[in-house]
Formats: structure tokens, sequence, C-alpha cells
């Protein structure tokens, strides 16, 4: 069984700062930050959307 190193990441519009998607990245292969041209439907057109990492939740 392989080890999956997964981070759950939020894909923010780098426009209006609305979390738009949801994603899971592979932290061993992909160690730079995302960031994906995605529409926003807050902007209604194509922009730009960056990882934001999510906070910790407590136990
Ligand atoms: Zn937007």
């Amino acid at each position: 069984m392989a080890k999956e190193k997964r981070a759950q990441i939020q894909l923010k519009c780098e426009e209006c700062g609305k979390i738009n998607y949801w994603t899971e990245k592979n932290t061993d292969n992909t160690k730079e930050k995302l960031s994906l041209k995605k529409f926003c439907r807050h902007c209604r057109q194509h922009t730009l959307h960056s990882e934001a990492k999510m906070k910790k939740s407590k136990k």
C-alpha cells in the first residue's frame, strides 16, 4: 500500500477573494503553490485562482 501525501486545498479567486473550488494535491509532486485559471461565478469571468490552504481544525 503506497502512502499518499495529499493535502486538501482551496482555490481562491484572486479578484474577489472567494473560494470557488476545492481540490486535493499531492504534496510530493506539487511543492509550489497552485494557481489555475477557472471560472468565478462571482466575477462572472475566468480569473486566476490560487491555492489557499485549509485551516487546521482542532481536535
Ligand atoms: Zn472572483
